[in-house]
Formats: C-alpha cells, structure tokens, sequence
C-alpha cells in the first residue's frame, strides 16, 4: 500500500514519448539509442521501457542484467551495454542474449576474445578517446584493437566517442575533428551524439543517436529551457502543505536559522526533504509552486521537510498541494530551475529521487497534453 504521507513522485509515460519522438525529429536519418540507464534517471527502468517499448530503435543501460532481464521480458531492440562487459558472464550474456556491447580498452577487447564463441554476429561498439579522457580507444591503443577485431570475422563494428562539452560553448568542433583523425578513412556506421549534441549540432547525428535527459524533459542547456525546447516534464515531484507558521520580523527558519523574516510572513512546511531526494544544498529562494502560484523556499531543506513562502497565497493552508519540480496540480516548476538554484544539474535530481517516495504513472498526461 502506497503511504498517506502526501509526497508522489508522478511518471507521466507520454511524455517520455513525446520527447522520444522530438529528439527523433531532431535527427530524421538517425536511429535512437533511447538511454534508460541509472533506473532510466530515476524515472523507473520498466516505465521507461514501456513507454518507448514499441518505438524506440534501441535501449541503452549499463548493467548487463538489466538488460538480460529486458530481453527475458520480450524486448526485440538492440540493446546497448554503455560500459560493457565487467565479467566472463557478461560476456556470455551479450552473446546468448544478442547484446551490443561497447568496448573501450583493450583489456576489455582481450576478456570478450577470451570468453567469447564468435560464431554467431555480435555487434560491439568501439569507443575512442576523442578528448573527455574517460574511456576510449587512443591512436596508440585502436591500432591493437583493429588486429584483434581482424581475427573475429563475425563481428560488426559501430564506432563511437562522448562529448564533454556539447552543452557548451567550446561544442562539439575538437572531439569531431579528433573522431575524424582518429578514425581515418573509416565508412563503416557512427554513433556520436548526446542530448545535447542531438539538439544543437546535427553534425554530429550520424547512424545512430543517444538521448538521455532530453527523454526525461529536461534541458541539457543552462541557457535554453526545457519548454523552450518543447520538452515535457516526465516526472512531477508533488506533496502537500502539513504545517504552516506565523513569523514576525527577525524570526528565523529551520537548521541553524538560515532565514530571517525581515517583515511578519506567513510560511508552509512541505512534506518534502532530502530523505525524498530534494537536495540539500537548494537555498533559500528555490522556486517551488503552492495552489496554482509560485513562491520560494525559506531556510534549510531538513531530512522530511523544507518550507516556503506563503505570505501571498493566504488561501493555502494546511493540505494545500505543492509542485516541488514538473508540471503539476499546484503548478509548474522547472526541475532545471531547482538544480540550478541548488547548484547542480536535473540529471541529478532525477537520480536521486529516494525510494521512500512513492511512485505513480500519469497515465492521463497523453489526453491533457494534447
Ligand atoms: C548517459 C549517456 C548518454 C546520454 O547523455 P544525455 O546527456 O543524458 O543525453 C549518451 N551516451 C553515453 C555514452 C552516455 O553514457
């Protein structure tokens, strides 16, 4: 039984589909890699899948159970192993299972070659170096890599990079240079683009594409916004009002008295801490929605519960519902706008939404969206 405590977490399944499609559109000739690793951002691995089950090219995660249990449950697509094989298992997994597996060393290269029957096709990924230095093939490592490949006849090969600075202004121009250096006269298919790069640099889109964050409605952009982008929120983090106080000035707020009333105010305390997943680190001044209209956070987020402003919504009281971040009854509030203020990313947010937090499907977004 979901608990009473006012606080859900809505997936809204439409909307991760609408975002599917609008990152297609960004990228017509491309497939898509629908990036459903990290519990699909914290939205729920399964109601991801679900949702882009019968349009998504593929399914990108990183562990290789997940993916087992993806195929076990009828799942037909590619599914890509994003930091491929760990074991001598995962490497009879990829092979029973017809997994696509990205390989980024040559140690790992070695451990598929000596755990591996390659008498059926398997699909790797070969990943270069191209400057986020993470993982990757270098000049110096690719030309080994391409001997070892040479023996394994029943092997095709995608090749891939990352970019750190697609979101940014440095872009995509030095790794794609380096991809292209590195990779010669290569003709064989590409895999190249994030989110980021998918919106902002079709250069870039190649064979096949890897949405992540834009999936979930978030904006990869400090400078652009989720809507600006047409983006649908897929997760919505609501709860309620449970208490409300009367400050006078001087007054003060929460853990260590952070806030201060400089003149009388009216304050709500939300069901809603960092036990929930809202960050800590978010400041005084964090938009957040209460009713319909929206205000800020007053002093420090606590373990179960943080509280804001309603000093000019008299009519919430003690129930009054509340949209931390996505689009709900209480109102729309930008996750990028709450990681902004709390110094982060949405990426993050989405992650770390905490298991505590019951979850539910907005099965009616598709109808009210349209
Ligand atoms: C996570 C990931 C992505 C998706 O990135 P977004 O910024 O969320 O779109 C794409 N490619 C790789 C290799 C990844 O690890």
């Amino acid at each position: 039984m979901k608990s009473s405590r006012p606080i859900r977490a809505r997936i809204a399944p439409a909307a991760i589909l609408h975002n599917y499609r609008l990152a297609k559109s960004h990228a017509p000739e491309a497939k898509a890699w629908a990036v459903v690793k990290a519990n699909a951002y914290g939205h729920g691995q399964w109601r991801a899948v679900e949702a882009l089950r019968s349009e998504a090219d593929g399914f990108a995660l990183l562990e290789c159970e997940n993916a087992v249990a993806l195929r076990e449950a009828g799942v037909t697509q590619p599914i890509l192993l994003l930091e491929g094989v760990f074991s001598a298992r995962d490497v009879r997994a990829v092979i029973e299972h017809r997994l696509t597996c990205v390989v980024h060393c040559l140690e790992q290269l070695k451990l598929l070659v000596r755990n591996g029957q390659f008498v059926t096709p398997v699909s790797l990924y070969l990943k270069l170096n191209t400057g986020m230095n993470r993982l990757g093939f270098t000049p110096e490592t690719l030309g080994k890599a391409w001997e070892i490949l040479q023996q394994l006849p029943q092997v095709d090969v995608t090749l891939m990079t990352h970019f750190a600075e697609a979101d940014g202004e440095r872009g995509v121009t030095g790794q794609l240079d380096r991809f292209r250096q590195i990779s010669g006269d290569w003709g064989g298919p590409v895999s190249l683009a994030n989110s980021a790069a998918i919106l902002r640099h079709p250069q870039t889109h190649a064979e096949w594409v890897r949405p992540g964050i834009m999936l979930y409605g978030a904006s990869p952009f400090a400078d652009q916004s989720a809507a600006e982008l047409g983006l649908q929120a897929a997760m919505t983090l609501e709860s309620a009002i449970i208490g409300v106080q009367s400050l006078q000035a001087g007054d003060r707020v929460g853990y260590g008295g952070t806030f201060t009333a400089d003149k009388p105010m009216r304050i709500g305390i939300v069901a809603c801490g960092y036990a929930d997943g809202y960050p800590r680190h978010a400041p005084s001044g964090t938009p957040i929605a209460v009713m319909g209209q929206r205000t800020k956070t007053v002093g420090r987020v606590s373990m179960d519960m943080l509280a804001c402003d309603l000093s000019d919504i008299p009519e919430a009281g003690i129930g009054a519902p509340v949209t931390l971040w996505g689009e709900g009854i209480a109102g729309h509030v930008p996750a990028d706008d709450v990681a902004t203020a709390a110094g982060t990313i949405a990426y993050e947010l989405f992650c770390a939404l905490a298991p505590r937090v019951p979850v539910i499907l907005d099965e009616t977004a598709a109808v009210n969206r349209k």
